[in-house]
């Protein structure tokens, strides 16, 4: 009961508190691969303190640490004296374990959905390529088409699809391989998952937009380590004064518009000279930002339980 109180505190804090310090770290003098992986390490340990409760409800760890508060609230429930434990301890059970099982099917049919659609576009952009390439963990695709087309697509067959026109820029592909190097887009479909599964949640509502944005400027950063900023703005200046794409295959909208263009330069420009180079400490830091307020919470409530406890038990 005990870890269960902290384990809900935990999600709670990451659910509604962790937007507001994770932005903190998105700016663009910040290393953006940090903010991502600080949005993912958090949405994973909320997915995780959440299947956590109705564990440590049934398996009841007392032991160790929490000795002395689960024997005080052991003593209470033999006594009578908290007669709507059990109650509350059920209410939480079976909560925890319906959100689980919200969660689990959501994660389901998305993934599911997302290989079909993804197997399809494959299949249509086979059809219409001019061209097959292979490439460093990627295959390729050129399209005949003039259009500063360029992305990827993840999962079982990593592709690049581009057009001719921008098959010779090295800097276009190089983000789109740190886009599947980074694995951004198991990223991004993850918190689309968390999203629709738990809409009410501050932290699952807002981890799209703020994790699609540094997809890009985490894969414009990593370009840049290869080719140079100025390519990686080159290329990026190519982009936003190209007429308006043709209708040939579906674009992803949001990286290639005007104002998404504009944001990336601005990022790729503002980023501190020697930030491009990558930062050791990034996944570190990622990690303790995304676990030290739910190790605190967890903490935190079981402290005020045994208190609590203690002055019930008198
Ligand atoms: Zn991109």
């Amino acid at each position: 009961m005990i870890l269960s109180v902290g384990l809900l505190l935990a999600a709670a804090v990451l659910a509604i508190a962790a937007p507001r310090y994770l932005h903190l770290t998105v700016a663009p003098h910040r290393s953006p691969r940090l903010a991502l992986a600080a949005w993912t390490g958090s949405l994973v340990a909320l997915l995780a303190t959440l299947a956590a409760v109705p564990t440590a409800l049934l398996v009841r760890p007392g032991r160790g640490v929490l000795d002395s508060a689960h024997a005080c609230m052991e003593n209470l429930r033999a006594t009578g004296s908290l007669p709507w434990l059990p109650a509350l301890e059920v209410v939480l059970g079976i909560g925890s374990l319906l959100l689980l099982a919200r969660l689990v099917t959501v994660a389901a049919i998305r993934t599911w959905r997302h290989r079909r659609d993804t197997a399809d576009h494959l299949r249509m952009l086979h059809l219409i390529a001019e061209d097959r390439r292979p490439g460093p963990g990627a295959e390729v695709l050129v399209l005949p088409t003039d259009d500063p087309l360029c992305y990827s697509l993840g999962g079982p067959v990593p592709t690049i699809v581009v057009g001719r026109g921008r098959a010779g820029v090295p800097a276009a592909l190089a983000h789109e391989y740190a886009h599947l190097a980074g694995r951004h887009h198991r990223l991004i479909l993850l918190a689309r998952i968390c999203a629709h599964a738990l809409p009410w949640l501050p932290l699952c509502r807002q981890a799209p937009d703020a994790m699609a944005g540094l997809v890009e400027f985490a894969a414009d950063r990593r370009a840049a380590r290869v080719h140079g900023d100025h390519r990686v703005q080159e290329a990026l200046a190519q982009w936003s004064v190209a007429p308006t794409p043709g209708v040939a295959v579906l674009l992803p909208a949001s990286p290639a518009s005007a104002a998404a263009v504009t944001l990336r330069r601005h990022w790729l420009a503002a980023a501190p000279s020697g930030s491009t180079r990558g930062g050791r400490a990034d996944y570190p830091a990622a990690a303790a930002i995304s676990l030290a307020p739910a190790a605190l919470s967890v903490g935190a409530a079981s402290i005020a339980v045994t208190a609590v406890c203690t002055l019930l038990a008198g």
